[in-house]
Formats: structure tokens, C-alpha cells, sequence
């Protein structure tokens, strides 16, 4: 399998911290967080694997790095009650947005520290985040960081707090790039065909971001162009194909994949569509 990153950055391959299974009853803690750099990033991208994760029993939330307060289309306030609405929508146990800046979205210790503190809040599994190759460079830029403060987050020396409150490390097991403008050949493809009509919900949650016939005047972005929704149906579509289902969305992985409990990876084949 064709690695993202080199295999000795895989984040499990360094891991000095055995990772104690986590307290799925305990608040703030969550099979899977995703991160993305604008608002709608994460449900554009892998939000029908997130409803097929909280479909098989386990919770799930949202960390948006910035508002997205940039973008051509959608104030700051709209966007923000887009991410809300979104989140309602699809039935994340929280949505973090954490304003680090559209546009602006350094690397800087503040900004790393910020991002290890809702990794330690949250204390998920598994963390989804922005492709490091991509068109826009705050995708590039958040996957750096996501990937670092993953990273460090397992430090116990790297003190950060929360509610007056030190917090404790801890290093998810797994770390997911999903696709975006760029097409890498995906490591692995999810079958999403049982959750991707309620995903697209979630996506029209943002609905300043889209093509809507009545605001034609409006400037045409990269995503609100008539053809991007169909788009993007069609390559879910073209990656179900890959394995014979009806829907599909694709990853990179960050690492090798470790196979503990063969016989759910390597499953019996469903039966082929008529
Ligand atoms: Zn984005």
C-alpha cells in the first residue's frame, strides 16, 4: 500500500504512550474527531463516514479551525450558525470553532497548543483532517498542524490547560487525510452508501456557500458553481464502483495499517447488485 507519509511518521510507529482503550462514558471523550480548516470542509469531505461511525454506535465531533471568514460568499455570523446548524444536522456530540484565522492560519506554538487542547479535550481514536497536498494552502497549512499537535499531544511535558486544569496527553491511534480538490488514489474507501443522502443534509446545512438559482448575481467560487453538488455526487459514486457499492469516499492513511481483528477488515463480499 502506497503510504501518504513515510512509514516512520506514522503516528501509531511512535508512539511512546500505551493507549488504554477510551472511556466512551466518560463526557468530552469521542471515537473520532475531524478537523477542517474552513467550516464546511469536513461534511464536503468525509461527512457520510462520520454518520456511518455514529450509525455503528459512537461518538463523534467537529473541530473547525477558522470561520471561514474569508470566503467570498457568507458572513462570519453565517457561516458560524451554517456550522451549528450542521452540526444539529448530523448529530455530532460537539463542534469546536476555534477562530485561528482564515487565510492566517500560521504555524505558531499558540495556534499547535489550541489544537492539542481539543485533541486532549476530546480524547478521540481516530482524528480526520485536511489533505496535506491541496489547492488551497489553509488546507495544506491545517494538515501540518492537525498532524503535529497529534503528535505532541501524547507529550506529557507539553503542559497545556484546560478549565484551570492540567490536561492529560493523549496520542490518537489514527490519523485519516480525506480527499478534497486534488484526487490522490485513496489508501481506503469506506461504503457510505447507507448514509450518503443524510450526508448531503449536512452539506446543505451551509447553504451560503452553494448554487441556488435565485442569487445567479452572486460571484462564482470554486464550490458554489451549478456543477460542484453533481460533482461531487459522482465521484462518491466513481469511488463506490472501485468496491462494488453505490457510494464510496476515499482516505489517505498517515500510516501503515495495523490488521488486529482480521476478519472485520477482510469481510465476506456483499452480494453482487443485480
Ligand atoms: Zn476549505
Amino acid at each position: 500500500m502506497k503510504l501518504w507519509l513515510p512509514q516512520e511518521q506514522s503516528l501509531a510507529s511512535q508512539s511512546p504512550i500505551i493507549q488504554k482503550t477510551p472511556d466512551l462514558d466518560s463526557h468530552d471523550n469521542v471515537y473520532a474527531l475531524a478537523f477542517g480548516a474552513h467550516p464546511d470542509d469536513v461534511e464536503l469531505s468525509c461527512g457520510a463516514t462520520l454518520l456511518k461511525i455514529m450509525d455503528e454506535g459512537h461518538r463523534v465531533a467537529v473541530c473547525d479551525l477558522t470561520s471561514g471568514e474569508m470566503g467570498t460568499l457568507g458572513t462570519p455570523e453565517t457561516r458560524r450558525l451554517e456550522a451549528l446548524h450542521a452540526q444539529q444536522v448530523m448529530g455530532y456530540s460537539a463542534r469546536e470553532i476555534l477562530d485561528l484565522g482564515d487565510s492566517e492560519l500560521f504555524y505558531t506554538q499558540e495556534n499547535l497548543h489550541k489544537i492539542i487542547r481539543i485533541i486532549r479535550k476530546h480524547r478521540p481514536v481516530t482524528v480526520f483532517c485536511n489533505p496535506p497536498e491541496e489547492r488551497h494552502p489553509d488546507h495544506m497549512k491545517a494538515s501540518r498542524l492537525v498532524y503535529d499537535a497529534c503528535f505532541y499531544a501524547g507529550l506529557r511535558r507539553i503542559e497545556t490547560m484546560l478549565d484551570g486544569e492540567p490536561q492529560q496527553p493523549h496520542r490518537p491511534q489514527h490519523l485519516l487525510y480525506y480527499i478534497q480538490f486534488r484526487q490522490p488514489e485513496p489508501d481506503i474507501i469506506v461504503d457510505i452508501s447507507s448514509t450518503f443522502e443524510r450526508s448531503r443534509q449536512g452539506i446543505m446545512a451551509f447553504g451560503s456557500q452553494f448554487y441556488k438559482q435565485d442569487r445567479k448575481e452572486e460571484p462564482v467560487t470554486m464550490i458554489n458553481r451549478r456543477e460542484f453538488l453533481t460533482g461531487l455526487e459522482a465521484r462518491a459514486h466513481a469511488l463506490g464502483e472501485l468496491i462494488g457499492a453505490q457510494y464510496g469516499e476515499g482516505f489517505k492513511l498517515s500510516g501503515n495499517l495495523a490488521v488486529r481483528d482480521f476478519t472485520c477488515v477482510f469481510t465476506r463480499p456483499t452480494p453482487p447488485r443485480q
